[in-house]
């Protein structure tokens, strides 16, 4: 029986949270201590510890049936590899920075200016597809330095918080994209390898569509009964429960967590109380 390969990072950002999620996934590893391989107990997968910038080219090779690691590695990379599933972490903006003081037009202003990088092909591939023609200085980190010391005019680096920018004297002026982590996948696996993958996806789907969705219970009267079920219409109909208090009923239904705050002023105006938001440890649909 074969295995489904997952390359993983071994250390930094990505990893902990790729192992909490495939944990999530049900799937328990035996060496759990970072090596280079671990196999898992309970599902046919084996880890591997890679650097993220190495995925991409193991996971086309065939080194890794699959990895996980962020759009940005993937993009810069450009490998022959598909790109199977968002994963809803690590998301991240890349920017182009210039020094705070500079007046920023629009995107001519890069003309002829250097920009110190350590994503050289997303950025030439912008630029080209805009017809400005820049300098990519590539860098392999601390990016944001490059300005202060004279290696650069701007710099195009991952941005989060901008705390990093601000320290350094920059300021955004560019979204050039936004990232998140995937899982990526090798375009000819087997199709032993594929129903792995199958099973995992699965389980994925159960695990972010519960981590994006909230249990909602709540009472009301029996008259709004009918229009809070048309604002919260759940998976297939809300379960409507009578109480123990005449003319009044339980509401349990399934809400986005983003989409909770935009019903909860409906909800109150049509007399519902006493409402509670509850986790969903997973959620086939
Ligand atoms: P190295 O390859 O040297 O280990 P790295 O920069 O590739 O360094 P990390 O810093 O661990 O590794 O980042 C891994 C991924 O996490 C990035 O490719 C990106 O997708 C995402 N990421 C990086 N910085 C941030 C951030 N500030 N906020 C959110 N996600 C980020
Ligand atoms: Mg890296």
């Amino acid at each position: 029986m074969s295995k489904l390969k997952i390359a993983i990072q071994k250390s930094g950002r990505l990893s902990e949270k790729s192992l909490d999620l495939l944990k999530e996934c049900g799937i328990k590893l035996w060496n759990g201590d970072l090596q280079l391989k671990a196999e898992a107990r309970n599902f046919p997968v084996e880890m591997l510890f890679l650097r993220d910038d190495d995925i991409p080219q193991y996971v086309e090779q065939g080194v890794a049936d699959v990895g996980i690691l962020g759009e940005n590695e993937v993009w810069e990379k450009d490998k022959n590899v598909f790109t199977v599933k968002k994963l809803g972490f690590a998301n991240c903006k890349m920017s182009l920075a210039i020094p705070k003081d500079e007046q920023y037009t629009d995107l001519s202003y890069f003309s002829n200016k250097r920009i110190a990088t350590s994503y050289p092909g997303i950025l030439k591939k912008f630029f080209d597809e805009n017809g400005i023609s820049v300098s990519i200085e590539e860098i392999g980190g601390s990016v944001e330095i490059a300005t202060g010391i004279g290696l650069a005019d701007a710099i195009f680096d991952i941005v989060s918080t901008g705390n990093t920018l601000i320290m350094n004297g920059l300021k955004e002026v560019k979204v050039v994209a936004k990232s998140e982590a995937v899982l990526i996948a090798n375009k000819s696996l087997g199709e032993d390898k594929q129903s792995i993958l199958d099973k995992l996806l699965f389980r994925l789907k159960a695990v972010l569509s519960a981590s994006q969705n909230k249990y909602i219970l709540l009472n009301a009267p029996n008259a709004s009964i009918q229009k809070i079920s048309d604002l919260l219409p759940g998976m297939k109909a809300p379960t409507i429960l009578p109480l123990a208090q005449e003319d009044w009923s339980s509401l349990h239904s399934v809400v986005k967590e983003d989409e909770f705050w935009d019903v909860i002023d409906q909800l109150k105006d049509l007399g519902a109380q006493g409402i509670l938001i509850v986790p969903i440890e997973k959620m086939v649909v």
